[in-house]
């Protein structure tokens, strides 16, 4: 598409990318997005700290949304340093490119296009917040892009209906009475307790839900003791669980309670189980993805394989407020890419192409 610029789109991907800053303290990034919005005539209304949207207004009577998250992660143990680990600077660069090209095709858009800058995805936190700022408003679709390694370099990649889990997070504590290790019948022992509980959930999975269907759950963190020779009071576990339908979460939190309540009676222990809820899963619109499917084969725009992901996006949110979908692109040049959220995860330049074509074409389809 003779419009995309793509000089300017690397030299954002790199701009952004030397600015990556934590989660809801974007401030020099959104400094940069706000800039280029100004060069490029745009208006914008700025919410939940660092956030901006705005709308390219044709007069149109539809809307579409296209959003971009923004924040970094931590590049070292101490949170010192930041880094854009999940490639958040490829998706603003896949924004601000193709809001650049919209700008000049204006005359030809039957859809005016709103632009949403989000912060703090990290956190599944920041759409929440954008959503109540306003800047879902007569929004009727929405479009969002994210790299992965799991896709080749230059590919775009899409998934009908789940693409992204549910994904909530728990804390328990398990409690008892501290006892010699070597006399355990004279306390309670957390320890036995809390690894039990940990394998038996596997076979909630496993054995009460149905396999055709997925979920997961993970235990992220365990901590208790204070000496080898010690059965500790307390021992503290956490952890996630995922799902893409209701069924499977409400199996998951009520299975859970059940094996909690066996483990309490039988160990003569005290428990407290804390789920914090996080978001739904993310659900791709199948006729929009149709369209989008078709547009790639029109214009020869590649399209690679990606498997639906157990991980969270706080996309979700947005999509309880209208139908849309999430394009994956591609960053993978051979055998291997680092993973997301791994200190080595970059976005080789020109990564951005294939989704800023796609959501042109899409636009313009319209
Ligand atoms: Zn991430
Ligand atoms: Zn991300």
């Amino acid at each position: 598409m003779k419009y995309i610029d793509e000089s300017q789109m690397n030299i954002d991907l790199k701009e952004l990318y030397d600015r990556a800053e934590p989660s809801m303290k974007e401030y020099k990034t959104s400094e940069y997005i706000k800039k280029r919005l100004t060069e490029m005539g745009l208006s914008y209304t700025e919410a939940f700290v660092t956030g901006v949207f705005g709308t390219l207004d044709v007069g149109a009577e539809k809307t579409i949304a296209l959003r971009a998250d923004m924040d970094g992660l931590p590049f070292d143990e101490e949170g010192k340093e930041y880094s854009h680990l999940c490639g958040h600077n490829a998706n603003m660069t896949t924004l601000l490119t193709t809001l650049n090209v919209m700008v000049k095709m204006k005359d030809k858009l039957n859809v005016n296009v709103r632009f949403i800058f989000q912060p703090a995805e990290e956190l599944v936190s920041g759409s929440v917040e954008m959503i109540k700022a306003g800047c879902m408003d007569g929004v009727s679709e929405i479009l969002a892009t994210h790299t992965t390694p799991d896709v080749e370099f230059g590919k775009a990649a899409l998934v009908e209906g789940g693409t992204m889990a549910g994904s909530n997070h728990f804390d328990i504590i398990f409690k008892g009475m501290s006892t010699h290790a070597a006399m355990p019948h004279m306390g309670t022992d957390t320890v036995t307790a809390a690894a039990e509980y940990i394998m038996s959930c596997q076979t909630i999975l496993t054995r009460k839900k149905s396999p055709i269907l997925d979920g997961l759950i993970s235990f992220g963190k365990i901590n208790g003791g204070s000496a080898s020779n010690i059965l500790p009071e307390e021992v503290r576990v956490g952890g996630t669980f995922r799902h893409f339908e209701m069924i499977v979460k409400k199996l998951i939190e009520h299975g859970m309670k059940v094996r909690l309540k066996a483990i309490e009676d039988f160990y003569g222990i005290q428990t407290d189980f804390t789920i914090h809820e996080g978001t739904p899963p993310v659900i791709c619109d199948k006729t929009i993805v149709g369209k989008l499917r078709s547009l790639c084969e029109e214009k020869n725009i590649p399209l690679g394989e990606y498997e639906k992901s157990m991980g969270g996006e706080d996309f979700a949110f947005y999509l309880e407020h209208a139908p849309g979908a999430f394009i994956w692109q591609g960053v993978r040049k051979g055998e291997s890419h680092p993973p997301l959220h791994n200190k080595k995860y970059t976005v080789p330049e020109g990564a951005t192409l294939p989704g800023v074509t796609l959501l042109c074409e899409y636009l313009l389809s319209q």
